[in-house]
């Protein structure tokens, strides 16, 4: 399974780059895990907009989704080139039942409730779902395929459940939107300090600190993160590979 990372930042693309997008692999199969800004245009340079299989989206804010309406036309525009394509599911919670309803579209995109209570299959991937503590209701995602789990934290303030949730995986993608001593759990997001702290807990094999702050000196939240854990943590960065 391979992951990369097409997008990275907290709040807005900076020049060139994306918010957050994860695209994951394995054989013929790629899922992009969120859509944020900048994501589709990024997306592109590791493959064409018309091979993803699914999105799967952790919530509704718009550094998570904010593409989604430039991918529905670029599955229109192919539609009518005749371009080879696949037929994509995007995938999203239904608890804002106004946002879910506007990610299909047409006939060219379909949509699907996920449930957090159940596991879903999407080709040789089996992700399953935790609520996390975030302003809006948002899931962190587990995706494990061959023996290999990893797990993306999306949004949220640490909860020792997120902990628990991402024990023993192979990678742990988590979000990082501020330095220690940033007072950012109120808003439902963690710094370099929690997620040093979750990752002490989970122990992933590695772990990528994303969602990152458009402020200060980020490897700076590496040093703060491995106060809290020994293992090995990289930052994000488009095109970062994992597999
Ligand atoms: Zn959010
Ligand atoms: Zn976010």
């Amino acid at each position: 399974m391979k992951v990369t990372v097409v997008g990275y930042w907290h709040a807005y693309p900076e020049h060139g780059e994306a918010t957050s997008g994860y695209l994951v692999e394995e054989e013929d199969y790629k899922v992009l895990l969120d859509c944020g800004s900048g994501v589709l245009s990024s997306l592109q340079a590791y493959c064409q907009v018309t091979e993803l299989d699914a999105i799967v989206l952790s919530h509704y804010h718009h550094d998570h989704q904010a593409d989604i309406g430039a991918y529905q036309y670029a599955q229109i525009v192919h539609k009518g080139l005749g371009t080879k394509r696949k037929h994509p599911t995007i995938y999203g919670h239904i608890e804002d039942a106004q946002a879910f309803s506007k990610l299909g579209y047409r006939d060219v995109v379909k949509a699907v409730a996920y449930d957090d209570g159940q596991s879903l299959q999407i080709g040789p991937f089996t992700l399953s779902f935790l609520r996390t503590h975030h302003p809006v209701p948002c899931f962190a995602m587990k995706i494990e395929s061959k023996g290999k789990t990893y797990v993306y934290t999306a949004d949220s303030s640490y909860f020792p459940e997120l902990a628990k949730f991402a024990m023993g995986a192979d990678l742990l993608i988590a979000e990082c939107s501020g330095y220690k001593g940033d007072q950012i759990a109120q808003f439902g997001h963690m710094t370099s300090e929690d997620v040093g702290k979750l990752a002490n807990i989970a122990k992933p094999k590695q772990l990528i600190l994303s969602h990152l702050p458009h402020f200060g000196d980020h490897n700076k939240l590496v040093e703060e993160a491995a106060e809290q854990f020994a293992g090995e943590i990289v930052l994000a960065s488009s095109g970062l590979i994992k597999e």
